[in-house]
């Protein structure tokens, strides 16, 4: 357990890590770091502490595989391609009938109409 600001520098917490471009290696959290606020209060039970990790077990942080971004897409394409006039909006459209603003407006109009 660490007083916050007094772990080695090689014990990183998970935002840390992340922050640094890595992740924790599969291996358990090393210790434990009390939290800013336990720092001034050395007797207090710390309910918050933090995980460190040790970052020189941790690996780099999994970058998307092109794959990976060629399926995002096309969820995205999904949710942002209009049902009505197959149009790709640069928004997400509405789950309950997926239409662009220009056609719910248009459907609306003429329902009115
Ligand atoms: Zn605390
Ligand atoms: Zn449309």
């Amino acid at each position: 357990m660490y007083e916050h600001g007094t772990a080695a520098a090689h014990l990183l917490t998970r935002r840390q890590l992340r922050a640094s471009g890595l992740r924790p290696g599969g291996h358990d959290p090393v210790a434990l770091l009390r939290c800013r606020r336990c720092a001034y209060r050395p007797l207090r039970q710390c309910t918050r502490p933090a995980y460190l990790y040790d970052s020189r077990l941790a690996l780099p942080r999994r970058t998307p595989t092109l794959a990976q971004e060629e399926a995002l897409d096309r969820a995205m394409a999904a949710r942002q391609t209009c049902t009505t006039c197959r149009t790709r909006q640069p928004y997400c459209l509405p789950r309950a009938d997926r239409r662009c603003t220009a056609c719910a407006t248009g459907a609306d109009l003429a329902a009115a109409a």
